[in-house]
């Protein structure tokens, strides 16, 4: 039993392969987790670095409280059942069980109860005395089972373990391992490119993607809430719908036109209140997604209604798979971005060629950026949208007359306020109500009613239903006027170039003289001693020779500064003040950035890092070491 943690893992292998790009995951004990995509996307890399099997090229795995990168696989306490079974096979099944337990000279009799117990719960009693050539695939798997369970290991590593079995015996086996999991309370992590596999057998499923992980969510919320169009697509069968179109605000309305066809929509402009307005524009293209259940046949709304001819269809019993196109002369049999699969009840009647009006489950239409396939609609929104009137140094919006503080200046006009959803405080003059506050991803996310419009907050504690005073944090607002940024939000993450550099000293060490050797950040030219504990981790990563020549990046917050008598040089050109914040605006190695402040500051200041909130990055190989 243990839980896991891996911070900013990557993996690159030594010819140059970058198989696992910063991954980063916190595992609770007792949790079943599946890794799950394309073959090649990373998912056996990961899994063998947690084993011990792979080194880990950068970041930091914890099992239990211990960090392990270097712990051998033998002492992670773990387990692994691979693809192969990797058994014996001159050994009986009662031997490949106790063999690992033979080898830790466990007392026979506690050996023999065990190997008895594993047997029984996996149901290969009666094969103990076989070989595992006289075994089907499924027992042998369930022997290199029972092999990891008698170690009881504080976590369960499993390798597309039913891969080599056929279909049935799959789909038997998968609830086996699920029942296993809940009997056993331990931690599994199981790798597998089967979507189904994953959906039915995880508490949480991360999906990978060339060496990315696009999501981690509960098997429920990858569905529901895809984070972008490869998720989307990779879970649920048929795959989503996926229409090339525009969106088009008008008022309270939006304007969906669904390109290669005549097809329109108009729906209320509650349902994208989410969405980036420059995705509102009528021109920018988005990606419309709807799953084929949501597609609803002869619907009420005229404004909502499309029209289908269907080209065929797939009979399944309960249901009818409906495949058609929302273009009149398209070919529902190709997939493109007019083809539409509709899930109808079983006993619809339609045929080829009729022609078919539907509309979509607007609470689940996605939406995708058709460059980056990003999820517009995303369940936690960076920002709230909102028109706005600028007048004298006061934005009004939903009821409220927002005056800004001195570090702001706007010039008259309407426009959109955009407030972060991590920039409502509670405890402010502005009168609210909070409607409802959901958990997502171990954060709340609350939704508040201002006015006649919904905002969103983010919030590290959950928020009670009910009326609330709320403020806003005017360094993280930003303006549109006319679809130009008037006002940005305040750059909070500071990075400055610099390289990790080595310096010999002849130091007196219990009264003897000693050459010694030190390490330091060197930020914009002027160095920092580093930590024995951030120095092996960038050794971990470049070997001697390289480290001293390559090119860092270091970034910490505006928070993590303070001004010293010696530091990185910084001229000061004034003072932005915020209300509650005073930030000095400074040029740092030629660039401009702000640094909080609590007393002023003018002329050369002197900044002085915290060393250890400092993340450091290798550009070349574009790696987060810390
Ligand atoms: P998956 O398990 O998702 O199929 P892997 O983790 O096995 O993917 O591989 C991820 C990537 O790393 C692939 O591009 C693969 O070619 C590469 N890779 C795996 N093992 C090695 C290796 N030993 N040396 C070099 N590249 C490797």
């Amino acid at each position: 039993m243990a839980s896991l943690s891996l911070k900013h893992i990557y993996k690159v292998y030594p010819n140059g392969a970058k198989a696992v790009n910063d991954f980063n995951m916190e595992i609770e004990d007792k949790e079943f987790i599946v890794f799950v995509g394309p073959s090649g996307c990373g998912k056996s890399t990961t899994l063998r670095m947690i084993a011990g099997l792979e080194d880990i090229t950068a970041g930091e795995l914890k099992i239990g409280d211990m960090v392990v990168n270097d712990v051998e696989p033998k002492d992670r306490d773990i387990a692994m059942v691979f693809q192969n079974y990797a058994l014996y096979p001159h050994m009986t099944v009662y031997d490949n069980i106790a063999f690992g337990l033979q080898l830790r000279r466990m007392p026979k009799d506690q050996i023999n109860q065990k190997v008895l117990e594993a047997a029984e719960i996996l149901g290969i009693t009666e094969y103990l005395g076989r070989k595992p050539k006289e075994m089907s695939g499924g027992q042998r798997q369930r022997v290199s089972l029972g092999r990891a369970i008698v170690r009881e290991p504080k976590v369960m590593l499993l390798d597309e373990p039913l891969s080599n079995l056929d279909a049935k015996l799959r789909t038997q086996m998968r609830a086996e391992i699920s029942k296993l999991h809940s009997r056993l309370n331990t931690t599994f992590i199981y790798v597998t490119h089967d979507q189904v596999e994953a959906m039915t057998m995880g508490t949480r499923i991360v999906v990978m993607k060339s060496g990315f992980v696009q999501q981690i969510d509960t098997p429920k919320n990858l569905y529901n809430y895809p984070g972008n169009k490869f998720v989307a697509s990779f879970i649920g069968t048929p795959q989503m719908n996926f229409f090339e179109g525009t969106l088009l605000k008008q008022g309270d309305e939006v304007k969906i036109n669904f390109h290669y066809s005549d097809a329109e929509m108009t729906v209320p402009y509650s349902y994208f209140y989410k969405a980036d307005p420059k995705y509102l524009d009528g021109k920018t293209v988005v990606t419309i997604g709807v799953r084929a259940e949501d597609v609803i046949i002869a619907p009420g709304e005229e404004a909502q209604k499309l029209k289908v001819r269907v080209s065929h269809r797939e009979d399944l019993g309960a249901e009818t798979l409906l495949y058609g196109d929302i273009n009149m002369e398209g070919d529902g049999y190709v997939e493109s971005s007019t083809r539409i699969i509709i899930k109808a009840k079983g006993d619809e009647e339609y045929r080829a060629g009729d022609v078919i009006e539907v509309a979509f489950n607007l609470d689940r239409i996605h939406l995708f950026d058709s460059v980056t396939e990003n999820s517009i609609l995303p369940r936690i929104p960076a920002y709230n949208y909102i028109d706005c009137k600028v007048e004298n140094g006061k934005a009004e919006f939903l009821g409220t007359t927002f005056t800004f503080p001195q570090a702001i200046s706007c010039r008259d006009g309407v426009g959109q306020i955009l407030i972060p959803t991590d920039g409502i405080s509670l405890g402010g003059t502005v009168p609210a109500q909070v409607l409802s506050c959901e958990k997502i991803n171990g954060k709340y996310v609350a939704e508040i009613e201002l006015g006649d419009r919904r905002l969103y907050a983010v919030k590290s504690e959950p928020v009670e239903p009910g009326e609330v005073m709320i403020d806003f944090d005017a360094k993280k607002l930003g303006i549109l006027m006319d679809g130009e940024e008037v006002v940005t939000p305040m750059e909070e993450i500071i990075s400055i170039k610099g390289k990790f550099v080595k310096e010999k000293r002849t130091e007196v060490v219990d009264g003897k003289k000693k050459k010694t050797i030190h390490f330091f950040f060197d930020l914009a030219g002027t160095k920092f001693e580093s930590v024995d504990e951030i120095s092996s981790k960038i050794f971990a990563v470049l070997n001697e020779k390289d480290v001293f020549k390559k090119d860092f990046r270091y970034e910490c917050s505006c928070y993590d500064f303070t001004v010293a008598q010696e530091g990185i040089p910084a001229t000061v050109k004034g003072i932005e003040d915020y209300g509650k914040e005073q930030f000095a605006v400074c040029e740092v190695a030629g660039k401009t950035v702000r640094i909080a402040i609590k007393e002023p500051v003018s002329g050369t200041i002197h900044l002085v890092p915290d060393i250890h909130k400092l993340a450091i990055i290798q550009d070349d190989l574009d790696i987060r070491i810390v």
